[in-house]
C-alpha cells in the first residue's frame, strides 16, 4: 500500500466512524423523543381517569346515575392507548437494527407522520405496519397505502 492509498483509507475510516457516531446520536434523540411523547400521553390518560372519577363521584353524591357519555370517554382512552402502542412499537423497531432490511428505519427528530396523535384522528387503532416500507396503515387496510404490498 503506498502512502497516498494509506491516507485515503485513513480518511474513509475516519468518515465512517463519524457517521456511526452521528447515527447513534440520531437514534438516541429519536428514542428520547418517542419516550417523551409516551410520557405525555400517559399523563393525558391519567387526567381523563381522574376527571372520570370526579364525574362519577359528583353524580353519585348528588343521587344521580347520569355519568355523561362514558362510551366516548372510554373511546378516548383507548385511542390514546393505541397511540402509545404505536409509539412503543417504533422504539422497538429503532432498537432492532436489521442490516438485511431493504428500507432502513429512518431516525427523525419528530414523531413520524404515520403515527398520528389521537387528537387529530377519529379512527386511530393499532396500525398494521408494512413489513416492506414500515408505513403504519389503518387497521382496516389490506394493502399498504405507501407501497401497495399486501399486509
Ligand atoms: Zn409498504
Amino acid at each position: 500500500m503506498d502512502k497516498k492509498q494509506f491516507i485515503e483509507n485513513l480518511k474513509t475510516n475516519i468518515g465512517n466512524t463519524v457517521n456511526t457516531v452521528g447515527e447513534k446520536v440520531n437514534k438516541f434523540i429519536s428514542i428520547k423523543k418517542l419516550e417523551f411523547e409516551i410520557g405525555k400521553v400517559k399523563n393525558e390518560i391519567d387526567k381523563i381517569y381522574k376527571d372520570l372519577g370526579i364525574k362519577i363521584y359528583t353524580a353519585k353524591n348528588n343521587g344521580s346515575d347520569d355519568f355523561g357519555d362514558l362510551d366516548a370517554i372510554c373511546k378516548q382512552i383507548n385511542m390514546k392507548k393505541d397511540y402509545i402502542t404505536n409509539l412503543e412499537r417504533q422504539i422497538v423497531l429503532i432498537n432492532s437494527e436489521d442490516p438485511m432490511r431493504e428500507t432502513p428505519v429512518k431516525y427523525t427528530n419528530e414523531i413520524p407522520d404515520f403515527i398520528k396523535h389521537p387528537e387529530n384522528s377519529q379512527n386511530i387503532g393499532v396500525f398494521k405496519f408494512c413489513a416492506e416500507c414500515n408505513t403504519g396503515n389503518e387497521p382496516t387496510c389490506d394493502t399498504c397505502k405507501n407501497c401497495g404490498k399486501k399486509i
